[in-house]
């Protein structure tokens, strides 16, 4: 990448196998000196943080070595495909920080280019048309891991033939499944993959981008290192299970005897209590079990944002997984902790109240407000203060008050004493209570010379408190998450199972009465905050509007899961 200036800093990269690759390329002469890599989404979904972890590889890998990495978007499927996919793509590589500049492509900008070398292959006689059906072929001449294939009958067709089939397929003259272009490789390989391999098959769909051009289309075999070789890609970086497809990336370069580029695999970043796999993700959006593909529960970069993910923590995160050959589960408890360590330097402080009980100050005057200081962010200086407003009515969280708290308690109860913070010093009176026998209200008197900042060393306090002054009290609507899975692994089901059954019931609960600080009001919209001893928040780009807020919680301050499994 030419532009260092804007490219995201990344805690130190350390340097991995991949690293040792490229250097050792570097020093043979192998590719010139020259590091070109690509990102090769399929437009059929969104972007998860899976996908977060090879962006920030392979367009990292470029920004260490000066080179380029290239935008190109998979597109040989028109049947899954569309554009509402490419530009949420876009939008959200875009968002992690990351910049293809004017290196964006599509495979399907090759497919002339694609069908020229099928038909090169046909004439090297290394590709057949073949016209067992896909069963057929798999059922009595693929063979199985442990003994060999055989020939298709009709492997040995002659050259002019097929040329002549695979013409007619491309214009459309036969229904789908009738042929099928066959690498002519080998049907004893150990290699499942190299057993005469599918290259192309007809399918008439029209394509988001070739619209009607095409009535067949090439396997992501054939079309993913063709397109690296055409773009002179020096390291393709794949995920592991491509590692047995190897043989074939290479054979068909070699055979066509186009550029070479060198592919290598790394393990695949998964997360325990989470799907990373479209075809479930977008089940999950079909049978409206979330709300969209951005749904804050959502392992989407686009959920991760609504959900008020910084694209810092997720590159930190990747960073933190690193690149290795073996794959592993990291726990979801790490993507939380590095959003956490990113929000507790940049997120303002506010004060919300997310179960409101009412607090009366009996000796504090009638109708009086006091602007009090309220800091913005101790963990940055910088951030300043800013003014909140107190009085004799407030709110502070239910769960701040206990009419018989053990003494453990360091909140409020009958006789008990705490700070409001920034405000003043408050002693429990009493309470109401509604006839079912809860607290309605909480009575208090205050400290007049308690005011923060002031010497208050003679009055002893249980703890400090979070508050929000009743008469400028904003409504909100809060939006608290859990995991989207409670069961670590919920791919894993048994046969006839679905993984929608491990799906968490509890993990949206809307909270309909808080109320915000009127400085909440004031943020940039998708501007993190804290809401104290609550958590971190974000206002939600969907439902939030001036009429109404709607605040999605982020992740709370501590590891809750933690806590409640050591229990
Ligand atoms: P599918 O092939 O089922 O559509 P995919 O996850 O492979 O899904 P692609 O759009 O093909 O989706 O992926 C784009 C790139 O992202 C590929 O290079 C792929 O290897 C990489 N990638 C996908 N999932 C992960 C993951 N969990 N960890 C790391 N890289 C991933
Ligand atoms: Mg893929």
């Amino acid at each position: 990448m030419t532009d260092k200036e804007n490219s995201p800093e990344v805690s130190k990269p350390t340097h991995h196998f991949i690293h040792q690759i490229i250097d050792g390329h570097n020093e043979s002469g192998r590719f010139g000196g020259k590091v070109h890599t690509r990102f090769p989404p399929e437009p059929n979904g969104y972007l998860h943080i899976g996908h977060a972890k090879s962006i920030c590889l392979n367009f990292g890998i470029a920004q260490q070595y000066d080179g380029k990495c290239n935008l190109r978007f998979d597109d040989t499927n028109p049947t899954k495909e569309n554009i509402e996919y490419v530009e949420s793509i876009k939008r959200d590589i875009q968002w992690l920080g990351f910049d293809w500049e004017d290196r964006l492509f599509h495979a399907s900008d090759y497919f002339q280019q694609l069908y020229d070398y099928a038909v090169r292959l046909i004439k090297m006689d290394k590709a057949y048309i073949d016209e067992l059906s896909a069963e057929e072929f798999a059922k009595g001449y693929k063979g199985t891991p442990t003994s060999p294939g055989k020939n298709s009958p009709y492997r040995d067709r002659p050259i002019e033939e097929s040329l002549d089939l695979f013409e007619r397929m491309k214009n459309g003259e036969f229904e789908e499944g009738r042929y099928l272009l066959r690498g002519k490789i080998d049907m004893s390989s150990p290699n499942m993959h190299m057993r005469d391999p599918a290259f192309y098959r007809i399918k008439h769909h029209a394509h988001y981008r070739t619209g009607e051009a095409w009535h067949i289309y090439p396997m992501y075999d054939f079309a993913h290192g063709l397109s690296d070789s055409i773009e002179g890609i020096t390291h393709s970086l794949c995920t592991l299970e491509f590692e047995v497809h190897r043989p074939l990336y290479e054979w068909i370069n070699e055979t066509l005897g186009v550029y070479e580029p060198q592919q290598i695999e790394f393990a695949r970043l998964e997360l325990n209590y989470t799907i990373t796999s479209k075809r479930k993700l977008l089940q999950l959006v079909e049978e409206g079990h979330v709300d969209g593909w951005d749904d804050p529960r959502m392992p989407t970069l686009a959920g991760l944002r609504r959900r008020g993910y910084t694209p810092a923590s997720i590159r930190n995160m990747c960073e933190r997984v690193g690149v290795a050959r073996r794959n592993n589960i990291v726990d979801l408890s790490l993507l939380e902790f590095s959003v956490r360590e990113d929000l507790n330097k940049i997120a303002p402080r506010r004060f919300g109240v997310l179960r409101p009980l009412k607090l009366v100050i009996t000796n504090y005057p009638e109708g009086e407000t006091e602007w009090v200081d309220a800091v913005n962010n101790p963990e940055d200086p910088d951030a300043g203060s800013r003014k909140m407003p107190f009085g004799r009515e407030l709110y502070i969280d239910e769960s701040d008050f206990m009419e018989d708290p053990p003494r453990k308690f360091f909140r409020l109860g009958p006789d008990r004493t705490v700070r409001l913070k920034f405000g003043y010093i408050v002693k429990c009176t009493g309470v109401d209570k509604t006839e079912d026998g809860s607290v309605s209200t909480v009575y208090c008197e205050y400290y007049p010379e308690s005011k923060s900042g002031q010497d208050t060393s003679g009055i002893k306090v249980k703890g400090t408190l979070s508050w929000v002054s009743i008469p400028h009290a904003v409504p909100a609507e809060i939006r608290l998450y859990d995991r989207l899975f409670n069961v670590e692994a919920p791919a894993k089901v048994e046969e006839g199972e679905s993984f929608l059954k491990n799906l968490n019931p509890d993990s949206l609960e809307i909270l309909d009465k808080a109320v915000v600080e009127p400085a909440v009001r004031e943020l940039e919209p998708g501007q993190s905050f804290q809401f104290e001893r609550q958590g971190y928040f974000v206002a939600d780009s969907r439902y939030s509007t001036d009429e109404k807020l709607v605040l999605n919680r982020t992740v709370t301050l501590r590891d809750d899961w933690a806590k409640q499994q050591n229990k």
